[in-house]
């Protein structure tokens, strides 16, 4: 990528000039939104349900976007073809915007509004072909009444804490419970079982963001002939499991090879995660919203 182009409320900027407020309520107190996106081969994947996803967390806080939908989704392909990428992240972000050092989110001016697509620094392969280790943390996930998990704020001190836990640990990702002891999900990313060839996630009532990933695995699984179901797990049916895998955006589909230093099963990713992988892989250059015409005019639009 030659030079990048961010979207800061309503225009494209450069890197350095893309700055926001000191007073702005999501720098000072995490109120906001956000998401984050995969473009693959000119496809922004599941742009439509990433956009229903930040338009619903936007609701939950009463926070009004600035943009309908479609005008959204057009700044995102915008910014996309702006630093021609063609794979890449995209990260939107909607703050509550400058106001006062008070907390009171009815003293802010306007939303902030910021789009950043880059070259993603992809992760290191071996790591799909070792797979992950876990651990769980002592930290549990926000309760849903307290601060609910499917709420994609700009809030993410639970997770950056049991991350903290988790490199404690020596783990490459955390398992975070709920108060009742069930599994939830992992600091960025949404876990899954196979026992017996029965995929198993938890239901995201329990405490988890319902992943856009997540469900695509689901169905994926579904329309592959596998039993997949939403149940309720403790620690033990994930160490008797025989595989584990996450799920999320910027990992995809990857496999866990050990928890709390127990080895799931023979320590290497297993069959089904590979499957689901692979056909994972397949839909993602499809399944979206497409940027370019055709590849072969992409520097022209
Ligand atoms: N859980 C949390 C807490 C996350 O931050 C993410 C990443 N957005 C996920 C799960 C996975 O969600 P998705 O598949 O939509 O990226």
């Amino acid at each position: 990528m030659s030079s990048q182009w961010i979207f800061s409320n309503g225009k494209f900027v450069t890197k350095q000039e893309a700055v926001i407020s000191v007073y702005d309520h999501g720098f000072l107190y995490g109120d906001g939104v956000f998401e984050g996106i995969r473009v693959y081969d000119g496809n922004i994947f599941k742009l439509t349900e990433h956009l229903k996803r930040l338009y619903e967390s936007a609701q939950s806080i009463m926070l009004e976007i600035p943009y309908s939908k479609e005008d959204f989704q057009q700044i995102i392909v915008d910014t996309v073809r702006k630093n021609q990428l063609e794979s890449g992240y995209i990260r939107v972000v909607v703050s509550r915007g400058p106001g006062n050092l008070g907390l009171d989110p009815s003293r802010c001016s306007a939303p902030h509004v910021i789009v950043i697509a880059e070259e993603l620094a992809l992760f290191p392969k071996e790591l799909y072909e070792l797979g992950l280790t876990v651990a769980s943390v002592a930290s549990r996930r926000n309760r849903p009444d307290v601060l609910s998990p499917q709420i994609k704020s700009l809030n993410y001190l639970n997770n950056i804490l049991v991350k903290l836990e988790a490199n404690q640990a020596g783990a490459h990702e955390a398992l975070m419970l709920n108060d009742q002891g069930y599994v939830t999900e992992g600091s960025a990313d949404n876990i899954f079982i196979v026992k017996n060839n029965t995929i198993i996630t938890p239901p995201v009532y329990l405490g988890a963001l319902e992943g856009i990933t997540r469900n695509a695995i689901i169905d994926l699984a579904k329309e592959c002939g596998y039993e997949m179901k939403e149940t309720p797990f403790t620690r033990h049916d994930v160490y008797v499991a025989d595989e584990v895998f996450l799920t999320g955006t910027a990992a995809e589909v990857i496999a866990v090879v050990e928890v709390d230093k127990r080895m799931i099963s023979d320590g290497k990713p297993g069959k089904v995660t590979n499957h689901l992988l692979s056909e994972f892989r397949k839909v993602v250059t499809t399944d979206g919203i497409q940027c370019y015409p055709s590849s072969k005019n992409r520097a022209e639009v």
